[in-house]
């Protein structure tokens, strides 16, 4: 965010007392989780579950001075704190929204309807993001919180801003319309049913068609009330038609285009998104080349194969009534003329009528509904007896829909089909902690880029880089340029850095805006002659200088002809000048030291001979600890952020799991896998992993060397490690078959299976096979 309003003008817009005090702030917050840096930011104490009051405390101590809070909140003493007091924390946070909002004359699409805002939303971004300076709803924050933090992100370089609207019952419209101001609407209906919060088709159209009262054009696939007057929808202005794998789309007074894309929901959005584009007077000609890279949003619904041949859709991330008929829909769609069955789980807090949920399924009849619950609540199933039903239904397809403090998760694992029993698991929140640790040490307000590279440390980058997003840090960086367009192509927006590139990757390099580092003059030039025909200038690179490792990047006797070079080339805009430490983790820091000092001598260097600002950074993990000197304008955190270092404050965030297939028991003199090493000297109960070398569990761990975490005991691995399967001694350990197993986590820690193969956790993270399953948890 990049506010600028002084308390004054806070005071002002909400019509309450000027504090004595003054100052200004530069953003805003309602989560202290998210918030590392409170100087400047002001806070709005919402009621959720636990009072935002109870928040200030953890606010002030993050260095947050301002707060808004309702006048029946207890306000706490603290130094130098300005607290505003207003009757309604949301009003308050809505209305400076509104006020910002008006400080902007740019055009605004509003999207509103039940299913499919989010994909136009970024279809419509996709299309126009190299026309417009685009300001968007960050994924689907629609809701009345959210669209004033959307809306609030709105800054002076933004020359387009595309926000989406969700409601759920009457009223809620008009503060949404009033933050957004949307000058083109779009409604993406699906308009089957009337939702539980409407008492009809008419009057949600109603509602929802608020979002329009001041537009000067309405795009819709749906009918809906423009003005007072019942406008018929757009959609028979697009003839559709099919033909071999292709989509033919024929927009009347626009143009012909073609797409792979075929099921009826995503041809919707296309049709909607693409009557915007005419709407809004995109060039019809640049249409086709931007409908072919169409990028493929991941929905959080996902399909598994199911045990008894079932298919499993899993949706179980929220229960919203429009997300439920778009499931719906898109069940049918995959069922065919299979049979269908719904499981929905209710959590404690849904506001809806269930009643009205009810009937909403009622009308795609499936075969079988199931409501449960995991309170037990009255005239609901438990998660258990909902379990035992599914257990005896085969050849069907079962949509789990629900919030994810529902409870369906676990269920819907242990109905999936899993051929392998190994997973590695990332915890969301434990990540969240660790951030949050490197973030306090952060000096200065550098900033922070996360190295991605390797699939994350094995962990998945698209999941990472999504989380990462999700998080605010600033930057992402790569290995290599692979890495980086597979972010880009999965809807990564930071900004990327690639480590080592190859002229072959040049092409895709600026195709997908990565930032490349350079360590040769070579390179450089080659670089730039790409940049020409692609007519790109003033495109950011970043600069790698050699400062011990003896690795890549700048030795001193090159920086003359380098800096020569970008100084005569308005193509390149050196971003950056950077350097890796090679022991930042040594307790003598004279290597160290020396480094930073070459590093820095060196960067000067360029800096001076560069007419604009270069930025400098050479910290990873254990330099951001230990060096918080050197953190210059940013530090590159790595394997810190999966819990790998000293301090107590980090929690592993990644656990490798498995199961026991089977148990075993061996006679005194009986031997154990390949080459009999292991021979029984006593009776011996022996289980068997299905997990082997193949996976990452090398043949060095074999033998007793390294053991696994089960139930509170360690028990070690014997015998060779075979392929795809290991043993270990569970005597006396009372363990049964399908028993989870832990190989490193919170339990047992990774750096011990890095001792004992003789190296260091990174390596035992990345060599983690990719048949081994990646588990995320929030
Ligand atoms: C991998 C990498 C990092 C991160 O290192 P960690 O020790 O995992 O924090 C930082 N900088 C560069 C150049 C890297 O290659």
């Amino acid at each position: 965010m990049n506010l600028n309003y002084s308390y004054r003008e806070l005071a002002e817009v909400w019509g309450v007392e000027i504090p004595q005090a003054t100052g200004q702030i530069h953003s805003v917050s309602i989560d202290t989780r998210s918030l590392t840096e409170g100087n400047g930011v002001l806070f709005f104490c919402l009621k959720g579950k636990r009072n935002g009051i109870d928040f200030v405390r953890e606010a002030y101590e993050k260095g947050c001075r301002t707060f808004v809070v309702a006048d029946t909140d207890s306000i706490p003493a603290l130094e130098g704190a300005v607290f505003f007091v207003v009757p309604d924390v949301l009003k308050a946070l809505q209305k400076l929204a509104v006020f910002h909002r008006r400080q902007f004359d740019l055009p605004v699409i509003g999207i509103t309807g039940s299913a499919g805002k989010t994909i136009v939303k970024e279809w419509l971004y996709h299309f126009l993001r190299e026309t417009y300076k685009i300001v968007r709803s960050p994924k689907s924050y629609n809701s009345q919180i959210g669209v004033a933090l959307s809306v609030l992100e709105i800054a002076q370089q933004h020359t387009l801003g595309i926000f989406e609207a969700g409601i759920s019952t009457v009223g809620e419209m008009k503060s949404l319309e009033e933050m957004i101001q949307p000058t083109y609407g779009v409604f993406t209906a699906l308009g089957q049913a009337h939702d539980d919060g409407f008492e009809s088709r008419d009057q949600k159209f109603r509602e929802k068609s608020r979002l329009f009262l001041n537009c000067s054009g309405v795009v819709s696939t749906d009918y809906h009330f423009s003005g007072e007057h019942l406008k018929n929808s757009n959609r028979n202005e697009v003839i559709v038609e099919e033909s071999g794998n292709k989509t033919f789309l024929q927009v009347e007074n626009y143009g012909t285009f073609y797409s792979g894309l075929s099921g009826r929901l995503e041809l919707d959005n296309l049709i909607i998104t693409l009557l915007t584009l005419r709407e809004m007077n995109f060039p019809s000609d640049q249409v086709q080349e931007k409908l072919n890279s169409l990028p493929e949003i991941v929905m959080r619904m996902e399909t598994v194969a199911g045990k008894n041949g079932n298919i499993l859709i899993n949706d179980s991330y929220n229960m919203d009534m429009d997300g439920l008929e778009y499931a719906l829909v898109r069940q049918k769609e995959i069922a065919g003329d299979s049979k269908r069955v719904v499981v929905l789980g209710f959590g404690e807090v849904f506001r809806g009528d269930i009643n009205a949920v009810r009937e909403l399924v009622g009308r795609y009849s499936p075969d079988v509904l199931m409501l449960c619950s995991k309170q037990n609540r009255e005239g609901l199933l438990s998660l258990e007896e909902a379990e035992q039903l599914l257990a005896s239904i085969t050849e069907a397809t079962i949509l789990f829909k629900g919030s994810h403090k529902s409870g369906l998760a676990p269920m819907i694992n242990r109905l999936s089909l899993k051929h392998h029993q190994t997973y590695l698991e990332i915890n969301r929140s434990a990540l969240r902690n660790n951030l949050g640790y490197f973030k306090g040490l952060i000096r200065n307000g550098a900033r922070l880029m996360v190295m991605v590279k390797a699939s994350s440390y094995g962990s998945g980058s698209r999941e990472m880089a999504d989380f990462l997003e999700n998080e605010g840090v600033d930057y992402l960086g790569v290995a290599f340029a692979d890495e980086g367009v597979e972010l880009r192509k999965a809807g990564v927006e930071l900004p990327i850095m690639v480590m080592n590139t190859h002229p072959a990757a040049f092409d895709d390099i600026i195709r997908y805006r990565l930032e490349p580092a350079v360590f040769s003059v070579k390179q450089l030039d080659e670089f730039t002659r790409t940049l020409i025909l692609h007519e790109k200038s003033s495109y950011p690179v970043h600069i790698k200088l050699e400062t011990g490792m003896n690795r890549l990047g700048f030795v001193e006797e090159e920086l003359e002809e380098m800096i020569t070079y970008c100084k005569s080339q308005p193509e390149i805009r050196v971003k950056s000048v950077y350097s890796h430490l090679a022991e930042s983790d040594n307790p003598d820091r004279s290597f160290t030291q020396k480094q930073i000092e070459r590093f820095v001598r060196n960067a000067n260097r360029i800096q001076s001979a560069l007419n604009y600002k270069v930025e400098r950074h050479i910290c990873n993990t254990s330099g951001i600890v230990n060096y918080p000197e050197a953190h210059f304008d940013m530090v590159r955190l790595g394997i810190g952020l999966f819990g790998v270092g000293k301090s107590t404050e980090l929690q592993p965030a990644i656990s490798l799991k498995t199961h026991i297939s089977k148990i075993n028991r061996l006679q005194p003199g009986e031997t154990l896998g390949y080459n009999r090493e292991h021979v029984a000297t006593k009776e011996q109960e022996v289980a068997v992993l299905p997990i082997g070398y193949a996976d990452g569990i090398h043949r060095i761990f074999g033998n007793g060397k390294a053991s696994v975490w089960l139930q509170g005991n360690l028990a070690p691995i014997i015998g060779n490690v075979c392929m795809d399967m290991c043993f270990v001694d569970v005597t006396g350990m009372k363990a049964a078959i399908n028993d989870e197993v832990e190989l490193f986590g919170i339990h047992h820690s990774i750096n011990n299976w890095a001792t004992w193969a003789g190296t260091i956790p990174y390596e035992i993270l990345t060599s983690l096979s990719t048949r081994v399953k990646r588990v995320w948890l929030d």
